[in-house]
């Protein structure tokens, strides 16, 4: 599904871009501000990852603050977090960050 939006086949709000990574609006936010940060690479989830995915996954990190820093929440900061598997709450796999601020998130 997030390949879909990668490709621009589905609709979201883009909120950042690189030749990596992709961070756009979560359509059921639980936050004020609710992005979720995508590889342009497809990687199912972070139980199976591989090695050669670290670069990748590390760049979705650095996106993170890049969005923080445009945000101006560097100073106040915001939470991300990795939902991994079926315990532990993924629902879509392809991996993604949820970059949560702007108050206490709801049901995450
Ligand atoms: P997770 O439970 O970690 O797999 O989170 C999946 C997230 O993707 C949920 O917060 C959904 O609201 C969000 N989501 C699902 N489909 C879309 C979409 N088309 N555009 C934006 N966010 C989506």
């Amino acid at each position: 599904m997030f390949c879909r939006i990668v490709a621009r086949e589905t609709p979201a709000d883009v909120e950042y871009e690189d030749d990596a990574v992709l961070a756009f609006k979560d359509i059921y936010p639980k936050a004020p501000i609710h992005l979720l940060i995508v590889p342009k690479r497809h990687i199912a989830s972070i139980t199976t990852m591989a090695a050669e995915d670290t670069d990748v996954i590390g760049r979705c990190f650095l996106a993170a603050r890049a969005l923080g820093e445009a945000k101006g929440l560097a100073a106040r900061g915001y939470r991300l977090r990795v939902n991994c598997g079926p315990e532990g709450g993924q629902v879509v796999y392809h991996v993604h960050v949820h970059f949560l601020a702007g108050g206490r998130e709801r049901g995450a």
